[in-house]
Protein backbone atom coordinates (compact mmCIF):
# COMPACT_ATOMS: atom_id res chain seq x y z
CA UNK A 1 0.00 0.00 0.00
CA UNK A 2 0.93 3.69 -0.41
CA UNK A 3 2.34 5.42 2.25
CA UNK A 4 -0.67 7.43 4.58
CA UNK A 5 -0.79 10.80 4.36
CA UNK A 6 -0.62 12.66 7.22
CA UNK A 7 -4.34 13.27 7.33
CA UNK A 8 -5.65 9.71 7.24
CA UNK A 9 -3.07 8.64 10.37
CA UNK A 10 -5.63 6.94 12.95
CA UNK A 11 -8.53 7.64 10.37
CA UNK A 12 -11.13 4.85 9.29
CA UNK A 13 -13.44 4.02 6.40
CA UNK A 14 -16.56 2.78 6.18
CA UNK A 15 -17.38 0.55 3.48
CA UNK A 16 -21.07 -0.68 3.27
CA UNK A 17 -21.93 -3.95 0.17
CA UNK A 18 -25.36 -4.53 0.54
CA UNK A 19 -27.21 -7.31 -1.02
CA UNK A 20 -30.91 -7.54 -1.55
CA UNK A 21 -31.99 -9.02 2.15
CA UNK A 22 -28.45 -8.22 3.48
CA UNK A 23 -25.72 -6.48 4.18
CA UNK A 24 -21.80 -6.41 5.01
CA UNK A 25 -19.94 -3.36 6.47
CA UNK A 26 -16.42 -3.38 7.32
CA UNK A 27 -14.47 -0.59 8.87
CA UNK A 28 -10.93 -0.17 7.60
CA UNK A 29 -8.16 1.22 9.07
CA UNK A 30 -6.31 3.52 6.85
CA UNK A 31 -3.04 3.42 8.65
CA UNK A 32 -2.97 -0.19 7.41
CA UNK A 33 -6.08 -1.34 5.37
CA UNK A 34 -6.92 -4.08 7.28
CA UNK A 35 -10.72 -4.26 8.94
CA UNK A 36 -11.53 -3.46 12.92
CA UNK A 37 -14.80 -4.90 12.02
CA UNK A 38 -16.93 -6.63 10.20
CA UNK A 39 -20.51 -7.08 10.11
CA UNK A 40 -23.35 -9.21 8.27
CA UNK A 41 -26.34 -8.46 8.74
CA UNK A 42 -28.39 -11.53 6.91
CA UNK A 43 -32.54 -11.93 6.35
CA UNK A 44 -33.81 -8.38 6.60
CA UNK A 45 -37.45 -7.76 5.81
CA UNK A 46 -38.17 -10.99 7.78
CA UNK A 47 -38.89 -11.72 11.24
CA UNK A 48 -35.62 -13.52 11.99
CA UNK A 49 -33.13 -11.78 11.27
CA UNK A 50 -29.11 -11.88 12.70
CA UNK A 51 -26.37 -9.66 12.51
CA UNK A 52 -23.07 -10.79 13.31
CA UNK A 53 -20.32 -8.79 14.65
CA UNK A 54 -16.88 -9.79 14.14
CA UNK A 55 -14.41 -7.32 16.15
CA UNK A 56 -10.41 -7.69 14.77
CA UNK A 57 -11.38 -9.91 11.89
CA UNK A 58 -9.06 -12.48 10.65
CA UNK A 59 -6.59 -11.84 14.00
CA UNK A 60 -6.21 -13.85 16.86
CA UNK A 61 -8.03 -11.28 18.91
CA UNK A 62 -11.23 -11.51 17.08
CA UNK A 63 -14.51 -11.75 19.07
CA UNK A 64 -17.52 -12.44 17.26
CA UNK A 65 -20.85 -11.68 18.19
CA UNK A 66 -24.27 -12.58 16.76
CA UNK A 67 -27.64 -11.15 17.89
CA UNK A 68 -31.46 -11.87 16.43
CA UNK A 69 -32.71 -8.86 14.92
CA UNK A 70 -36.20 -8.16 13.05
CA UNK A 71 -35.32 -5.14 10.56
CA UNK A 72 -37.93 -3.70 8.33
CA UNK A 73 -35.62 -2.81 5.50
CA UNK A 74 -31.94 -1.89 4.89
CA UNK A 75 -31.85 1.50 6.46
CA UNK A 76 -33.44 0.66 9.69
CA UNK A 77 -30.59 -2.19 9.73
CA UNK A 78 -28.06 0.36 9.28
CA UNK A 79 -29.53 2.39 11.92
CA UNK A 80 -29.32 -0.25 14.31
CA UNK A 81 -25.79 -1.34 13.25
CA UNK A 82 -24.00 1.92 13.76
CA UNK A 83 -25.47 2.57 17.46
CA UNK A 84 -24.77 -0.92 18.02
CA UNK A 85 -21.07 0.47 16.68
CA UNK A 86 -20.56 2.89 19.97
CA UNK A 87 -22.85 0.82 22.54
CA UNK A 88 -20.45 -1.90 22.26
CA UNK A 89 -17.41 0.54 22.10
CA UNK A 90 -16.27 -0.16 19.16
CA UNK A 91 -15.56 3.37 18.52
CA UNK A 92 -16.35 6.14 21.29
CA UNK A 93 -17.56 8.01 18.53
CA UNK A 94 -17.33 8.28 14.43
CA UNK A 95 -15.14 11.54 14.19
CA UNK A 96 -12.71 9.24 12.71
CA UNK A 97 -14.35 7.83 9.72
CA UNK A 98 -13.36 10.05 7.36
CA UNK A 99 -15.30 8.62 4.61
CA UNK A 100 -18.05 5.83 3.78
CA UNK A 101 -17.75 3.49 0.30
CA UNK A 102 -21.03 1.93 -0.98
CA UNK A 103 -21.18 -0.61 -3.34
CA UNK A 104 -24.07 0.02 -5.66
CA UNK A 105 -25.64 -2.43 -8.18
CA UNK A 106 -26.64 -0.40 -11.18
CA UNK A 107 -25.39 2.50 -12.01
CA UNK A 108 -26.14 2.51 -15.91
CA UNK A 109 -23.46 3.12 -18.78
CA UNK A 110 -21.57 5.92 -17.58
CA UNK A 111 -21.31 5.45 -14.34
CA UNK A 112 -17.60 3.81 -12.55
CA UNK A 113 -16.84 5.53 -8.77
CA UNK A 114 -18.45 8.52 -8.35
CA UNK A 115 -18.96 10.79 -5.23
CA UNK A 116 -22.59 11.19 -4.36
CA UNK A 117 -24.69 13.64 -5.07
CA UNK A 118 -28.01 14.70 -5.55
CA UNK A 119 -27.32 13.75 -9.36
CA UNK A 120 -25.43 10.37 -8.66
CA UNK A 121 -28.66 9.47 -6.06
CA UNK A 122 -30.89 10.17 -9.17
CA UNK A 123 -28.88 8.03 -11.44
CA UNK A 124 -29.30 4.85 -8.95
CA UNK A 125 -32.99 5.87 -8.27
CA UNK A 126 -33.22 6.01 -12.35
CA UNK A 127 -31.61 2.30 -12.65
CA UNK A 128 -34.30 1.02 -10.13
CA UNK A 129 -36.25 -0.93 -12.56
CA UNK A 130 -32.88 -2.82 -13.64
CA UNK A 131 -32.02 -2.97 -10.57
CA UNK A 132 -35.38 -3.26 -8.35
CA UNK A 133 -33.56 -6.20 -5.76
CA UNK A 134 -30.41 -3.55 -4.70
CA UNK A 135 -30.60 0.02 -5.82
CA UNK A 136 -33.44 0.69 -3.70
CA UNK A 137 -31.67 -0.84 -0.47
CA UNK A 138 -27.78 0.69 -1.82
CA UNK A 139 -29.79 4.14 -2.09
CA UNK A 140 -31.41 3.57 1.70
CA UNK A 141 -27.57 2.73 3.00
CA UNK A 142 -26.25 5.91 1.80
CA UNK A 143 -28.72 7.76 2.65
CA UNK A 144 -28.85 6.78 6.24
CA UNK A 145 -25.21 7.02 6.39
CA UNK A 146 -25.45 10.58 5.10
CA UNK A 147 -27.65 11.11 7.98
CA UNK A 148 -25.73 9.75 10.80
CA UNK A 149 -22.46 11.39 9.35
CA UNK A 150 -23.27 14.60 8.16
CA UNK A 151 -20.32 16.03 6.00
CA UNK A 152 -18.83 13.10 5.70
CA UNK A 153 -18.34 12.35 1.82
CA UNK A 154 -19.53 9.58 0.36
CA UNK A 155 -18.68 7.47 -2.54
CA UNK A 156 -20.88 5.25 -4.82
CA UNK A 157 -18.40 2.12 -6.61
CA UNK A 158 -20.82 0.77 -8.80
CA UNK A 159 -20.45 -3.16 -9.61
CA UNK A 160 -21.34 -2.45 -13.11
CA UNK A 161 -18.65 0.25 -13.13
CA UNK A 162 -15.62 -2.03 -14.61
CA UNK A 163 -17.59 -3.21 -17.72
CA UNK A 164 -18.54 0.56 -19.01
CA UNK A 165 -15.50 -0.20 -21.18
CA UNK A 166 -17.11 -3.19 -23.02
CA UNK A 167 -17.09 -2.14 -27.10
CA UNK A 168 -20.77 -1.76 -28.66
CA UNK A 169 -20.73 -5.10 -29.56
CA UNK A 170 -20.19 -6.70 -27.04
CA UNK A 171 -23.15 -4.89 -25.12
CA UNK A 172 -25.65 -4.66 -27.96
CA UNK A 173 -28.19 -7.06 -27.56
CA UNK A 174 -29.57 -7.64 -30.97
CA UNK A 175 -33.43 -6.71 -30.66
CA UNK A 176 -35.57 -3.75 -32.08
CA UNK A 177 -33.30 -0.71 -30.99
CA UNK A 178 -36.34 1.26 -30.08
CA UNK A 179 -37.06 -1.22 -26.89
CA UNK A 180 -33.55 -0.90 -25.98
CA UNK A 181 -33.09 2.63 -25.97
CA UNK A 182 -36.47 3.25 -24.19
CA UNK A 183 -35.51 1.08 -21.46
CA UNK A 184 -31.84 1.27 -21.35
CA UNK A 185 -31.50 -2.14 -22.40
CA UNK A 186 -27.64 -3.71 -22.85
CA UNK A 187 -25.25 -6.17 -21.49
CA UNK A 188 -24.31 -4.21 -17.95
CA UNK A 189 -22.11 -6.81 -16.33
CA UNK A 190 -21.73 -7.62 -12.82
CA UNK A 191 -19.35 -8.39 -10.03
CA UNK A 192 -17.32 -5.59 -11.63
CA UNK A 193 -15.61 -4.53 -8.26
CA UNK A 194 -14.42 -8.18 -7.55
CA UNK A 195 -12.91 -8.26 -10.95
CA UNK A 196 -11.42 -5.75 -10.68
CA UNK A 197 -9.62 -6.00 -7.64
CA UNK A 198 -8.21 -9.45 -8.73
CA UNK A 199 -7.30 -8.26 -11.92
CA UNK A 200 -5.23 -5.53 -10.35
CA UNK A 201 -3.73 -7.85 -7.47
CA UNK A 202 -2.83 -10.53 -10.59
CA UNK A 203 -1.06 -7.92 -12.19
CA UNK A 204 0.62 -7.16 -9.47
CA UNK A 205 1.55 -10.01 -8.58
CA UNK A 206 2.70 -11.13 -12.03
CA UNK A 207 4.72 -7.84 -12.07
CA UNK A 208 2.88 -5.99 -14.87
CA UNK A 209 1.37 -2.80 -14.94
CA UNK A 210 -2.24 -4.02 -16.62
CA UNK A 211 -3.55 -7.72 -17.04
CA UNK A 212 -4.72 -9.18 -19.73
CA UNK A 213 -6.82 -12.37 -19.73
CA UNK A 214 -9.84 -13.88 -18.36
CA UNK A 215 -11.03 -13.33 -14.72
CA UNK A 216 -13.36 -16.09 -13.58
CA UNK A 217 -15.32 -15.36 -10.08
CA UNK A 218 -16.82 -18.30 -9.46
CA UNK A 219 -19.48 -18.07 -6.30
CA UNK A 220 -23.20 -18.29 -5.84
CA UNK A 221 -23.34 -15.90 -8.17
CA UNK A 222 -20.87 -16.47 -11.04
CA UNK A 223 -19.24 -14.47 -14.23
CA UNK A 224 -16.21 -14.55 -16.38
CA UNK A 225 -14.80 -11.35 -17.47
CA UNK A 226 -12.43 -10.67 -20.53
CA UNK A 227 -9.71 -8.36 -19.51
CA UNK A 228 -7.69 -6.30 -21.83
CA UNK A 229 -4.83 -4.38 -20.48
CA UNK A 230 -6.93 -3.63 -17.27
CA UNK A 231 -10.17 -3.10 -19.14
CA UNK A 232 -12.92 -5.04 -19.41
CA UNK A 233 -13.74 -6.14 -23.12
CA UNK A 234 -16.57 -8.38 -22.50
CA UNK A 235 -18.63 -10.20 -19.78
CA UNK A 236 -20.89 -13.04 -19.00
CA UNK A 237 -23.57 -11.35 -16.37
CA UNK A 238 -26.01 -9.08 -19.19
CA UNK A 239 -28.74 -6.94 -18.35
CA UNK A 240 -29.07 -8.76 -15.13
CA UNK A 241 -27.11 -10.98 -13.29
CA UNK A 242 -29.14 -13.64 -14.40
CA UNK A 243 -26.94 -14.83 -18.23
CA UNK A 244 -23.83 -16.74 -18.64
CA UNK A 245 -22.74 -19.17 -16.40
CA UNK A 246 -24.77 -21.86 -14.17
CA UNK A 247 -25.07 -20.51 -10.34
CA UNK A 248 -26.15 -21.38 -7.14
CA UNK A 249 -29.95 -20.50 -7.99
CA UNK A 250 -29.43 -18.71 -11.64
CA UNK A 251 -30.36 -20.79 -14.44
CA UNK A 252 -27.42 -18.58 -16.58
CA UNK A 253 -27.21 -19.02 -20.48
CA UNK A 254 -30.87 -20.17 -21.64
CA UNK A 255 -33.09 -19.56 -25.16
CA UNK A 256 -35.11 -16.74 -24.33
CA UNK A 257 -37.96 -18.64 -25.67
CA UNK A 258 -38.14 -21.38 -22.56
CA UNK A 259 -39.21 -18.68 -20.14
CA UNK A 260 -42.03 -17.64 -22.92
CA UNK A 261 -42.92 -21.35 -23.64
CA UNK A 262 -43.40 -22.29 -20.10
CA UNK A 263 -45.62 -18.43 -18.98
CA UNK A 264 -48.05 -19.52 -21.78
CA UNK A 265 -48.49 -23.08 -21.58
CA UNK A 266 -48.05 -22.76 -17.54
CA UNK A 267 -49.72 -19.39 -17.28
CA UNK A 268 -46.50 -18.22 -14.83
CA UNK A 269 -46.62 -14.84 -14.84
CA UNK A 270 -43.43 -12.52 -15.05
CA UNK A 271 -42.31 -12.31 -11.57
CA UNK A 272 -43.29 -15.96 -10.91
CA UNK A 273 -40.72 -16.63 -13.83
CA UNK A 274 -38.18 -14.04 -12.74
CA UNK A 275 -38.59 -16.05 -9.45
CA UNK A 276 -37.58 -19.55 -11.11
CA UNK A 277 -35.38 -18.33 -12.83
CA UNK A 278 -33.82 -16.50 -10.59
CA UNK A 279 -34.28 -18.40 -7.10
CA UNK A 280 -34.67 -21.76 -8.29
CA UNK A 281 -33.01 -22.50 -10.99
CA UNK A 282 -28.71 -23.65 -11.37
CA UNK A 283 -27.27 -25.95 -8.60
CA UNK A 284 -30.55 -25.89 -7.08
CA UNK A 285 -32.44 -27.20 -9.44
CA UNK A 286 -30.22 -29.95 -10.21
CA UNK A 287 -29.76 -31.57 -7.34
CA UNK A 288 -31.68 -29.71 -4.46
CA UNK A 289 -28.66 -27.16 -2.99
CA UNK A 290 -27.02 -24.18 -4.15
CA UNK A 291 -23.76 -24.95 -2.45
CA UNK A 292 -21.47 -26.34 -4.29
CA UNK A 293 -19.80 -27.99 -1.22
CA UNK A 294 -23.00 -30.22 -1.29
CA UNK A 295 -22.84 -30.92 -4.70
CA UNK A 296 -18.85 -31.86 -4.16
CA UNK A 297 -19.79 -34.48 -1.50
CA UNK A 298 -23.23 -35.77 -3.22
CA UNK A 299 -20.90 -36.48 -6.50
CA UNK A 300 -18.17 -38.19 -4.20
CA UNK A 301 -21.04 -40.67 -3.31
CA UNK A 302 -22.40 -40.80 -7.11
CA UNK A 303 -24.85 -38.94 -7.27
CA UNK A 304 -25.78 -38.75 -11.09
CA UNK A 305 -27.34 -35.42 -10.78
CA UNK A 306 -24.89 -33.98 -8.76
CA UNK A 307 -22.57 -35.33 -11.50
CA UNK A 308 -24.38 -33.61 -13.88
CA UNK A 309 -24.96 -30.09 -12.72
CA UNK A 310 -21.09 -30.48 -12.11
CA UNK A 311 -20.19 -31.17 -15.11
CA UNK A 312 -22.43 -28.20 -16.98
CA UNK A 313 -21.19 -25.86 -14.16
CA UNK A 314 -17.41 -26.49 -15.39
CA UNK A 315 -18.61 -27.18 -19.34
CA UNK A 316 -20.22 -23.71 -19.23
CA UNK A 317 -16.61 -22.27 -17.42
CA UNK A 318 -14.66 -23.55 -19.63
CA UNK A 319 -16.56 -22.63 -23.06
CA UNK A 320 -16.62 -19.14 -21.49
CA UNK A 321 -12.90 -19.06 -20.65
CA UNK A 322 -12.50 -20.48 -24.19
CA UNK A 323 -14.50 -18.23 -26.24
CA UNK A 324 -12.52 -14.76 -24.32
CA UNK A 325 -8.79 -16.83 -24.78
CA UNK A 326 -10.11 -16.19 -28.53
CA UNK A 327 -11.77 -12.68 -28.48
CA UNK A 328 -7.86 -11.79 -26.53
CA UNK A 329 -6.30 -12.91 -29.69
CA UNK A 330 -4.63 -15.85 -27.23
CA UNK A 331 -2.24 -13.51 -25.90
CA UNK A 332 -3.10 -13.34 -21.86
CA UNK A 333 -1.20 -12.63 -18.65
CA UNK A 334 -3.33 -15.93 -17.32
CA UNK A 335 -6.86 -17.30 -16.42
CA UNK A 336 -7.54 -16.23 -12.71
CA UNK A 337 -9.79 -17.86 -10.27
CA UNK A 338 -11.89 -15.82 -7.66
CA UNK A 339 -15.19 -16.27 -5.30
CA UNK A 340 -15.95 -19.23 -3.37
CA UNK A 341 -15.54 -21.93 -5.17
CA UNK A 342 -12.70 -20.20 -7.40
CA UNK A 343 -11.14 -19.58 -4.32
CA UNK A 344 -11.66 -22.90 -2.21
CA UNK A 345 -12.21 -25.73 -4.86
CA UNK A 346 -9.02 -27.50 -6.68
CA UNK A 347 -11.73 -30.45 -7.61
CA UNK A 348 -13.17 -27.71 -9.58
CA UNK A 349 -10.47 -25.66 -10.60
CA UNK A 350 -8.57 -29.42 -12.36
CA UNK A 351 -10.99 -30.70 -15.18
CA UNK A 352 -11.49 -26.32 -16.24
CA UNK A 353 -7.49 -26.07 -16.18
CA UNK A 354 -6.75 -29.64 -17.83
CA UNK A 355 -9.20 -28.40 -21.13
CA UNK A 356 -6.53 -26.24 -21.81
CA UNK A 357 -3.81 -28.41 -21.49
CA UNK A 358 -3.15 -28.31 -25.83
CA UNK A 359 -3.44 -24.08 -25.35
CA UNK A 360 -0.36 -24.65 -23.30
CA UNK A 361 -1.89 -24.49 -19.61
CA UNK A 362 0.23 -26.61 -17.37
CA UNK A 363 -1.49 -27.41 -14.28
CA UNK A 364 0.29 -28.07 -11.16
CA UNK A 365 -1.64 -30.59 -9.31
CA UNK A 366 0.20 -29.82 -5.94
CA UNK A 367 -0.04 -26.44 -6.29
CA UNK A 368 -3.72 -26.66 -6.99
CA UNK A 369 -3.95 -28.17 -3.82
CA UNK A 370 -2.96 -25.67 -1.62
CA UNK A 371 -5.15 -23.32 0.40
CA UNK A 372 -4.17 -20.10 1.06
CA UNK A 373 -5.53 -16.88 1.88
CA UNK A 374 -3.10 -15.10 -0.41
CA UNK A 375 -2.60 -15.05 -4.36
CA UNK A 376 -0.80 -17.69 -5.73
CA UNK A 377 0.28 -19.25 -9.53
CA UNK A 378 -1.70 -23.22 -9.74
CA UNK A 379 0.69 -23.82 -13.12
CA UNK A 380 4.33 -25.15 -13.48
CA UNK A 381 7.24 -23.14 -14.14
CA UNK A 382 7.37 -22.38 -18.05
CA UNK A 383 3.48 -22.85 -18.62
CA UNK A 384 2.80 -20.59 -21.67
CA UNK A 385 -0.88 -20.08 -19.91
CA UNK A 386 -0.34 -19.54 -15.82
CA UNK A 387 -3.14 -20.30 -13.84
CA UNK A 388 -3.88 -18.24 -10.77
CA UNK A 389 -6.06 -18.20 -7.49
CA UNK A 390 -6.32 -14.25 -5.93
CA UNK A 391 -8.87 -14.32 -3.03
CA UNK A 392 -11.19 -11.17 -4.00
CA UNK A 393 -11.76 -8.29 -1.81
CA UNK A 394 -14.20 -6.27 -2.71
CA UNK A 395 -14.34 -3.70 0.75
CA UNK A 396 -10.85 -3.37 0.04
CA UNK A 397 -11.23 -2.47 -3.57
CA UNK A 398 -14.28 -0.32 -2.49
CA UNK A 399 -11.71 1.41 0.02
CA UNK A 400 -9.10 2.25 -1.74
CA UNK A 401 -11.36 3.34 -4.64
CA UNK A 402 -13.01 5.47 -2.52
CA UNK A 403 -9.72 7.29 -1.17
CA UNK A 404 -9.02 7.79 -4.94
CA UNK A 405 -11.74 9.59 -5.43
CA UNK A 406 -11.65 12.07 -2.91
CA UNK A 407 -7.75 12.83 -3.55
CA UNK A 408 -6.72 11.48 -0.83
P1 LIG B 1 -19.42 -16.81 -2.48
O1 LIG B 1 -20.72 -16.38 -3.10
O2 LIG B 1 -18.22 -16.20 -3.16
O3 LIG B 1 -19.37 -16.67 -0.98
O4 LIG B 1 -19.28 -18.38 -2.77
C1 LIG B 1 -20.21 -19.29 -2.28
C2 LIG B 1 -19.96 -20.63 -3.00
O5 LIG B 1 -18.62 -21.06 -2.73
C3 LIG B 1 -20.89 -21.72 -2.50
O6 LIG B 1 -21.35 -22.50 -3.60
C4 LIG B 1 -19.98 -22.57 -1.64
O7 LIG B 1 -20.37 -23.90 -1.59
C5 LIG B 1 -18.67 -22.43 -2.40
N1 LIG B 1 -17.54 -22.84 -1.55
C6 LIG B 1 -17.08 -22.24 -0.43
N2 LIG B 1 -16.05 -22.98 0.10
C7 LIG B 1 -15.90 -24.06 -0.72
C8 LIG B 1 -15.03 -25.19 -0.70
N3 LIG B 1 -14.14 -25.36 0.25
N4 LIG B 1 -15.17 -26.10 -1.70
C9 LIG B 1 -16.10 -25.94 -2.66
N5 LIG B 1 -16.93 -24.89 -2.73
C10 LIG B 1 -16.85 -23.97 -1.77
Amino acid sequence: MAPVSTELKGKYVLVINAGSSSFKTQILSCDNEKPILAVLAERIGSDNGRIIFKINPDTDKEDKQAFDVVYKNHGDGIRDMMKRIVDMGILPNFDSIVASGHRVLMGGPNYAEVKVDATVKQVIRDYIPLGPLHNPGNLACIEVIEEILPGVPAVAVFDTGFHTTMPNYAYTYAIPQEYSKKYSLRRYGFHGISHKYVSKTAAKFLGKDNFTGVCCHLGNGCSITAIKDGKCIDTTMGLTPLEGLLMGTRCGDIDASLPLFLMEQEGISPSDMSDILNKKSGLKALTGSNDMRDVESMCEKGDENAILANNIFNYRVIKYIGAYLAVLGGKVDGILFTGGIGENSPINRAPICKAFENFGLELDEEKNKVRSGEPREITKAGSKIKALVVPTNEELEIMQTTLKILGY
